[in-house]
């Protein structure tokens, strides 16, 4: 199984479909925005400037999130596949990456969930999130059951901290700045590359055409 590189603004549904694809091909899904909020959760190993970053919308420095992916795809849970959501997010992550996957023999499929700026806006301003268990929600397209509270665990939902429109901007900016040009890298070194429409379907058929793309890649690598 190849690794699997979930690419896209925020508010593109990579969370939602890492973690289909994770339940659906048994790898696990690692997230460097979950790593990193876990870390200042629990206090662990974070320096106040990196949450503060974080809660401006910019981004934290290459160099922490190599080193949380590293730790995470280099481990035994790994050895199978795994999907990244979030990273890589710059040049030099990209780079670090792709050195690191062509080292270890490995070549990755990126999948780049496209959305329209207005659909994105609209997405990220009705976001909830279960502060206990991470599920999210939206108030437009996903409601939890009972209005509030996580259908999970019962958790009243908040608004991440990075959601508020300023901070989306400051997102939105970041990600044009910075994380779109890695796909023209990826292009460019002609690696794979499959572009996604997840503008409006539900995402359930976005996840059909995800999985299209991964397993014709794979069919393709193998003759088939
Ligand atoms: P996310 O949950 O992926 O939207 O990430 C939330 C925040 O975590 C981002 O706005 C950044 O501040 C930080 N972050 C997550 N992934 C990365 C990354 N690959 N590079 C730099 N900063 C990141």
């Amino acid at each position: 199984m190849k690794p699997i590189v979930l690419f896209g603004s925020p508010g593109s549904g990579k969370g939602t479909q890492a973690k289909m694809l994770t339940d659906c091909l048994g790898v696990p899904h690692f997230s460097t925005g979950d790593m990193l909020r876990d870390r200042i959760r629990h206090g662990n190993q974070i320096s106040p400037m990196v949450a503060a970053k974080m809660h401006s919308g910019a981004l934290v420095s290459d160099e922490l999130v190599n080193q949380l992916v590293m730790e995470q795809i280099t481990g035994p849970e790994a050895s199978r596949g795994f999907v990244l959501d979030g990273y890589p997010r710059t040049l030099a992550q990209a780079e670090h990456l792709c050195k690191w996957l062509d080292g270890s023999g490995l070549r990755e499929v990126v999948i780049h969930l496209a959305v329209d700026y207005n659909v994105i806006i609209a997405r990220l301003t009705g976001r909830r999130m279960c502060p206990r268990c991470g599920t999210l929600y939206n108030v437009a397209s996903r409601p939890p059951r009972v209005d509030e509270q996580c259908d999970l665990d019962g958790q009243k939902l908040v608004i991440r901290e990075d959601d508020s429109e300023e901070v989306i901007r400051e997102r939105l900016a970041a990600y044009d700045r910075q994380t779109r040009p890695v796909l023209d890298y990826y292009r460019k070194a002609g690696r794979r590359v499959v572009q996604v429409d997840a503008n409006y379907d539900p995402p359930g058929v976005i996840f059909q055409r995800i999985r299209g793309a991964v397993e014709a890649d794979d069919c393709s690598k193998n003759g088939g």
